[in-house]
């Protein structure tokens, strides 16, 4: 009996450790798979989001933090808006990033999704220092400090002559209200 219950509170350990963070009870999924029906990239995931959450289920904490699908969720929301349990799965992918970069002695990170995690400081730097997406600054720092130095250059002038691409960052005006936003953000993950 004694290692029954042994068992059991290891299978929960991993739920409850996620409606903790996330504020979803992940036991209310009963996987009708509507949110993988309507995943944009589910087709580049070694587990569907379906998969995801039947896996935190059954308390498979390594697997589902070693995934691949967790770095290659967009963070579209499309599954958060179709799932019928209100479950936020976009959240919950969020979550298990950030649970997954918060212990790298105990998760390995796929090398086919490794350079993820830069990609996203990358694109949030220029966000929050020009108030948009600032592509051109985006390659240069991500080819540069990923060591893929000539990554995606053919493309440059094209993007450049069809307008796609600028040297220089156009900023929004009120950056201060941006930087704000961040501020809060940051004093929220403390
Ligand atoms: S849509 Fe919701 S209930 Fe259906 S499988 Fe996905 S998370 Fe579970
Ligand atoms: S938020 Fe992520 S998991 Fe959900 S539909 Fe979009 S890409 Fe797929």
């Amino acid at each position: 009996m004694k290692y029954q219950v042994s068992i059991f509170n290891d299978l929960t350990e991993f739920l409850n450790e996620i409606k903790d963070r996330t504020g979803y009870d992940l036991k209310e999924c009963y996987q009708c798979g509507k949110c993988t029906a309507g995943c944009s990239t589910c087709f580049a995931m070694d587990k569907t989001p379906n998969q995801i959450i039947r896996m935190i289920q059954l308390g498979m904490r390594k697997e589902v933090l070693e995934s691949k699908t967790i770095w290659l969720c967009a963070s579209c929301e499309t599954c958060t808006t179709r799932c019928p349990r209100e479950i936020d799965v976009a959240k919950v992918m969020n979550t298990l990033r950030l649970i997954a970069q918060s212990c790298p002695e105990e998760v390995k990170i796929s090398s086919e999704v490794s350079d993820v995690p830069l990609m996203s400081k990358i694109f949030l730097w220029t966000v929050k220092y020009t108030g948009r997406l600032y592509d051109f600054g985006l390659i240069a720092l991500y080819n540069n400090l990923s060591g893929n130095f000539f990554k995606d250059m053919m493309k440059g002038p094209l993007m450049f002559k069809k307008g796609k691409l600028s040297i220089l960052p156009h900023k929004v005006k009120n950056i201060k209200a941006i930087k704000r936003i961040f501020k809060r953000a940051e004093e929220l993950s403390e």
